[in-house]
C-alpha cells in the first residue's frame, strides 16, 4: 500500500483541454502569446488539447518549444479502416501530439463512452506511442450519496482491465468530478487530496507500488489561477487538466506558473 504523503517526485503536467474552441487561426494567435509567458517554465510537462483541426498547426509551431500537443480523443481501432468520422492514434501521433486525453464525461455522457471504450483506446493511443491522459470523476448524485469512491474504482478497474504494468506506467490518470467541470464549483484540496490517495491506492492494488509511486493524477474541475497553487501542493495532486481557464493564454500560463502565485 503507497502510503500517502510519500515524497513527490513526480514531474507536474498542467495540461489545457479545449474541447470545441478554437479555429487554427485563433490557436496560432494564442500560441504568440502563451509561448512567450511560459518559457521559462522548466517545473512542469505544458499540454495543450486542441481540436484535431489544430493539432498539426499548433505542434509544428510549437516544435522545439517546451509546450507539447495532445488530443482530446482517439478511435478505439487502431485502424486503418472503414470508420468514417474517427481519427485513429496513428495519425494523431504523425500529426505531432504526444499525448491523448481519454474518457473525458462530456464523451462519457453526449457520446455514451463506457469503460470498455476507454480501455479500447487506451490500448490504442499506447500502441501508437501516445501518453493517455484517462479522465475518471463522480456525479453529483454519487457523491452525495457516498460512491464517489465506488464509481472512480468502477472506471479505473474497467478502463485499466488487462493492461500490463509497463502498459500502465504510460498512463497519466485525471481525477474531474463532474460536479466540478465548467461549473466553477472546485472541489476542495483536502476532498481533491483524498480521492488522488485513494486512486493511488488502486493503482497501487493494480499494477504494484512502484507504478503507483511514479504514477501523476491530476486534478480537473474549474481550476484557475487562483486555486492551482493549494490543489498543487497536496501530496497525490501531481497537475491540472484545465478547461475553461485554459483557453486565455494569461489565465492558462499563470496556471502553469502556479508556484508565482502563492
Ligand atoms: C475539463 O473540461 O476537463 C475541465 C476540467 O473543465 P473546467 O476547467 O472548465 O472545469
Amino acid at each position: 500500500m503507497i502510503i500517502a504523503g510519500m515524497t513527490k517526485m513526480r514531474r507536474p503536467i498542467i495540461a489545457g483541454n479545449w474541447k470545441m474552441y478554437k479555429t487554427i487561426s485563433e490557436a496560432l494567435e494564442f500560441v504568440r502569446a502563451f509561448k512567450s509567458l511560459v518559457v521559462a517554465a522548466t517545473h512542469c510537462d505544458i499540454v495543450i488539447a486542441p481540436p484535431f483541426t489544430a493539432v498539426k498547426a499548433l505542434a509544428d509551431r510549437l516544435d522545439g518549444s517546451n509546450v507539447e500537443i495532445g488530443a482530446q480523443d482517439v478511435a478505439a481501432e487502431a485502424g486503418p479502416g472503414a470508420f468514417t468520422g474517427e481519427v485513429s492514434a496513428s495519425m494523431i501521433k504523425e500529426a505531432g501530439a504526444r499525448w491523448a486525453i481519454i474518457g473525458h464525461s462530456e464523451r462519457r455522457q453526449y457520446y455514451s463512452e463506457t469503460d470498455q471504450t476507454v480501455n479500447a483506446k487506451i490500448r490504442a493511443a499506447l500502441a501508437a506511442g501516445l501518453s493517455p491522459i484517462v479522465c475518471v470523476g463522480e456525479r453529483l448524485n454519487d457523491r452525495d450519496e457516498g460512491r464517489a469512491e465506488q464509481v472512480v474504482d468502477g472506471q479505473m478497474a474497467g478502463g485499466m482491465r488487462n493492461l500490463t504494468v509497463s502498459e500502465a506506467t504510460s498512463i497519466i490518470i485525471a481525477y474531474e468530478p463532474v460536479w466540478a467541470i465548467g461549473t466553477g464549483r472546485t472541489a476542495t484540496p483536502q476532498t481533491a487530496q483524498q480521492m488522488h490517495a485513494f486512486i493511488r491506492s488502486r493503482v497501487s492494488a493494480m499494477f504494484g507500488d512502484s507504478v503507483a509511486g511514479g504514477t501523476r493524477i491530476l486534478y480537473g474541475g474549474s481550476v484557475k489561477p487562483d486555486n492551482a497553487a493549494t490543489l498543487m501542493e497536496q501530496d497525490d495532486i501531481d497537475g491540472a487538466l484545465v478547461g475553461g481557464a485554459s483557453l486565455e493564454a494569461e489565465s492558462f500560463a499563470r496556471i502553469v506558473n502556479y508556484k508565482d502565485q502563492r
